[in-house]
């Protein structure tokens, strides 16, 4: 069921680690942002917005993992697209005959039948320059940075006052970070919060990947929270976080141990430079 959250913005939540899917309404259809998770999911939407007579005309992923990259074939053939950093991480993970197996191990085992990877991941990438989704619509920023995957973007749909937050300022998720492709994933990850504190201002409803919908008060909040646990997993302290430990929602269930993994990480990667983080 799609729910509206600002003039023209609906979304779609999957029961799969509250996922939004966004729909940004459009000229002559509308834009869909992170489609969602399972078939049954993604195909009632794709009904909902062919019985409202919306054809989708643009997709866009916020960063190049699997609960991202997914798409019906009831959707249609629209342009999907990505930034080219995004793009070209998945096309370098993908490419190989094996790569829908290694993706199909990552998904939780009791939903793994229900997720469809046949059109996983076919997005073009938009060029660095590009600093808006190239669409027929409400003019939809690209605020690209280097947290949680290569070329995650952030979007910001000014007209509207909404930010889509991809994987960053989550209620139910603690950040997790690129400990793969990048030097220094903390201060990344601090500069990706910098670059949204940047848009905050114009900031009345916020979308995460993952979570409740926050309104304008929730904008520097979660930014706020966010970069408390940021802080506390560079010092080794202990993130009095909610997100963290028992109280968590997800955490606990699908993500167990994330933090202490994350941590263990960086003291390993101190380690082995011997710089701190
Ligand atoms: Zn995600």
């Amino acid at each position: 069921m799609l729910r509206q959250v600002a003039e023209g913005v609906l979304i779609h939540e999957s029961e799969f680690l509250q996922s939004n899917a966004v729909v940004v309404h459009g000229r002559a259809g509308v834009l869909l942002i992170d489609p969602g998770v399972t078939g049954d999911e993604i195909a009632c939407l794709a009904n909902d917005l062919s019985d409202s007579g919306q054809p989708v005309v643009a997709g866009f992923s916020t960063h190049p993992h699997w609960d991202h990259l997914l798409w019906h074939a009831r959707l249609g053939a629209a342009p999907r697209y990505g930034t080219a950093r995004c793009a070209a991480t998945v096309r370098a993970r993908l490419s190989d005959a094996g790569a829908k197996a290694r993706v199909a191990a990552l998904i939780p085992p009791d939903i793994a039948e229900q997720v469809p990877l046949d059109l996983l991941g076919l997005i073009t990438g938009l060029p660095a320059e590009m600093a808006q989704i190239p669409w027929d619509g409400p003019q939809v920023r690209i605020i690209e940075h280097q947290a949680h995957a290569p070329g995650h973007a952030a979007l910001l749909i000014e007209e509207r006052g909404v930010l889509v937050a991809g994987d960053l300022l989550s209620d139910v998720l603690i950040p997790m970070l690129d400990l793969n492709d990048t030097a220094d994933p903390i201060e990344d990850y601090l500069a990706a919060l910098r670059l949204l504190e940047g848009a905050a201002d114009d900031v009345d409803v916020l979308v995460p990947g993952h979570g409740s919908i926050g309104g304008a008060d929730q904008v520097h909040a979660r930014i706020d929270q966010d970069r408390a646990y940021v802080h506390a997993l560079r010092d080794a302290g202990v993130p009095g976080d909610p997100r963290v430990g028992p109280s968590a929602t997800f955490g606990k269930d699908w993500l167990p141990g994330m933090h202490e993994r994350q941590l263990q990480h960086l003291a390993q990667r101190s380690e082995r430079d011997g710089t701190p983080g």
